[in-house]
């Protein structure tokens, strides 16, 4: 489904800082959950972005569903992102003087096939939210906000930068819950960037970056469903 081939990078113009990607390749099955985790500054960010098309790269290919999306012109890249990424962050990016549900809405125009809103957010815990705005609600809701906002495309792939990284650990466990049940009832395929080393527990596979390479890959054989995890 994704196969990230022998990617390289560097920041700066002409790639003059130091490399950060320094050729990582790796395949990530349909549907399956996927933590990258690793030491602060190893590239995982960058990883992530290269995967969601952020961000250009040195050399290397990342293909997803057939499309290499390294090979596409700035147009064709916001139409693939528009039509199969969703996108979550640490902070949650919302717009302050618009209400949930209407955060919500602003990506719910850009696909034909939108998810049922009313569906999405029984799943997601904010009905009785969804006329607030975002200063009105607590950090673990904002983020389900902003998670259904990026899921009412219904993406293929959702992309998850340090989801749980502003959230204490009740609200963190929420959210591991919510991504849980997003991946079985929808069948999203989710990358999530981590510090909390307990979501190893729960993914389908683990990929650890250090230093701008893989240091460790495996899969899980057993997994502990996200309301059992403890940190
Ligand atoms: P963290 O866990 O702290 O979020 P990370 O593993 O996500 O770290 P990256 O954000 O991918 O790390 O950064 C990897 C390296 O690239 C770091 O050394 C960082 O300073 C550098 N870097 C990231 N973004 C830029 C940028 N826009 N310009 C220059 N250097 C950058
Ligand atoms: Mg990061």
């Amino acid at each position: 489904f994704i196969e990230v081939n022998d990617i390289k990078k560097s920041y700066g113009e002409g790639g003059s800082y130091a490399q950060v990607l320094k050729g990582v390749s790796t395949r990530i099955e349909k549907g399956q959950i996927c933590a990258i985790l690793g030491p602060s500054g190893s590239g995982k960010s960058t990883l992530l972005n290269t995967i969601g098309g952020l961000d250009t790269i040195d050399s290397g290919s990342v293909k997803i569903s057939g499309v290499e999306i390294t090979q596409l012109n700035a147009k064709e890249l916001s139409l693939y992102r528009r039509n199969y990424l969703g996108f979550i962050f640490q902070f949650y990016n919302l717009v302050p003087n618009l209400t949930v549900k209407e955060n919500i809405q602003v990506c719910e125009y850009l696909t034909q096939t939108p998810l049922d809103m009313n569906e999405l957010l029984e799943t997601l815990g904010l009905t009785e939210h969804q006329k607030k705005f975002p200063s009105q609600l607590s950090g673990g809701q904002q983020q389900r906000c902003a998670i259904a906002r990026a899921l009412i495309k219904n993406p293929e792939l959702l992309l998850c930068d340090e989801p749980t990284g502003a959230l204490d650990y009740q609200a963190s466990r929420e959210i591991l819950m919510l991504i849980e049940k997003i991946n079985k009832r929808y069948g999203t395929t989710l990358i999530i960037v981590t510090h909390n080393t307990a979501i190893k527990e729960m993914v389908d596979r683990v990929i650890k970056i250090k230093d701008g390479r893989i240091s460790d890959d495996y899969v899980n054989t057993v997994i502990k469903p996200a309301s059992q995890l403890e940190w």
